[in-house]
């Protein structure tokens, strides 16, 4: 959709919220514009021996609450209005799962899957050392997102660490457990989305095992949410990429999926299923439908045609707000991205925490922290939502909002 601007939805969503709370208007502005935005040039050595600009941008949208975090992703159609919105929901997210941080998010526009990995590490390197004045442990702590991994975030304290000349294991989070990452950080995002899908299908009284999954998007998010969709006795009925999905009304073996994405790159062309497109994805009959790709995928073209009982939304901003009142009207329930990927960023935080300390935690012990901040969040979201008779979404947002506001309050404007 040409027009789709993520700015001007987050900047809603913010204004919607703030008359449902009576935010005053001061607050109201101050959180409508990002703290600090940086955009910088990376000039990037080439394997042909030619030389190429990249474009970066890294937004610090809040530090009310504490540090700023987010994800860096490499994509040819991010833009700066993507990643200040992007920034935005880290913003939101963090609060609404109560942890200390504030939001920020990074991007380069390119195309990673035409680059080779040493273009990938001279382009990471030299963007980290651009963002040198901006980040670090105490001020602005880059993750991973969509086209980046552990491999990019140890580049990333590689070289911040080189220029400090100690090391910072705390400027990153998301980094290989090799190198002080967090056990279960990897799969943090989609366990907490599952722990939030647990939750509503027993609010729903939808019977688990045997509930039917449908995932946009295999990466990270998508592909573990399939794990642990079919690890909780539901049924992965679809998947897809960007290359196009597959769908297999018996449910497919996730393991044996992710394998096959592994060898071919694609989840396209797996044994026993048929071939779809993600539009048709997206509109499958089905108990839970996860869009983990990108934003702006449900809109108020395909909202009405929507038949899962249950989105959770594990990528960023995939719902348009035209989409929501047509998915409110037909009840479906929506388990909004500020919540349902939250995950990834808990465990980020538990991975910091462990980073400054240097005391690392046993998987259990992650998981069972995990499982309590995202169980404490969703019922507190969902306690909102019955008791002021909202959406999931508005009431998450009337919490997180609600309590960036009281940072900002109770720290008053300097000077
Ligand atoms: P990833 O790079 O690991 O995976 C992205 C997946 O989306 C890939 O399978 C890719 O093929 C697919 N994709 C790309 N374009 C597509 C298209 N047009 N149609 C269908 N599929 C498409 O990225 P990720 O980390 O899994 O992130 C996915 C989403 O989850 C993003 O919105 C990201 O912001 C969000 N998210 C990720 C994390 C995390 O910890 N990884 C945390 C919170 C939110």
């Amino acid at each position: 959709m040409p027009d789709y601007n993520p700015r001007q939805v987050a900047l809603q969503q913010l204004a919607e919220t703030a008359a449902r709370i009576n935010l005053p208007d001061p607050i109201h502005q101050k959180l409508s514009h990002p703290k600090r935005i940086l955009t910088v040039s990376i000039p990037t050595a080439m394997d042909d021996g030619s030389e190429r600009v990249f474009t970066g941008h890294r937004v610090q949208h809040s530090m009310e609450r504490g540090p700023c975090k987010g994800g860096l992703r490499y994509h040819p159609d991010v833009t700066l209005d993507e990643v200040i919105a992007l920034a935005m929901w880290m913003t939101w997210k963090c609060a609404v799962v109560n942890i200390p941080f504030g939001g920020a998010k990074g991007g380069i526009v390119c195309n990673p899957k035409t680059m080779s990995l040493g273009e990938l590490e001279r382009m990471t390197r030299r963007f980290t050392s651009e963002l040198l004045p901006i980040i670090g442990p105490e001020m602005d702590i880059p993750a991973p997102d969509v086209y980046t991994n552990p491999q990019t975030m140890a580049w990333i304290m590689d070289t911040y660490s080189m220029n400090k000349g100690y090391v910072v294991p705390g400027v990153v989070t998301g980094k290989p457990v090799e190198i002080g990452g967090s056990l279960g950080r990897e799969t943090a995002t989609a366990r907490g989305c599952a722990f939030c899908l647990i939750e509503a299908l027993q609010a729903l009284n939808i019977p688990i095992p045997g509930s039917t999954v449908a995932i946009q998007g295999f990466g990270n998010a998508g592909s573990y949410s399939a794990l642990f969709a079919e690890e909780f006795g539901g049924k992965v009925i679809a998947a897809s990429d960007s290359q196009g999905g597959i769908y297999c009304a018996d449910g497919v073996c996730v393991k044996d999926l992710m394998q096959h994405k592994e060898e071919t790159g694609t989840v396209v062309g797996f044994t026993g299923c048929d071939a779809i497109t993600n539009a048709e994805l997206l509109e499958l009959e089905c108990d839970v439908l996860i869009p983990a790709a990108l934003e702006n995928v449900i809109t108020a073209r395909n909202a009405a045609n929507i038949k899962a009982k249950i989105i959770a939304e594990a990528a960023n901003g995939p719902t348009t707000p035209q989409a929501q009142p047509i998915l409110d009207s037909n009840n479906v329930f929506v388990i909004p991205d500020i919540l349902a990927n939250a995950g990834g960023v808990t465990v980020s935080y538990f991975e910091w925490v462990q980073s400054l300390q240097s005391i690392y935690w046993s998987a259990d012990d992650v998981d069972k922290r995990l499982r309590d901040v995202m169980l404490n969040s969703f019922r507190a979201v969902h306690e909102e939502a019955t008791s002021k008779h909202l959406n999931m979404r508005d009431a998450a947002f009337n919490l997180a909002v609600g309590r960036v506001a009281k940072a900002q309050q109770l720290r008053g404007i300097y000077p």
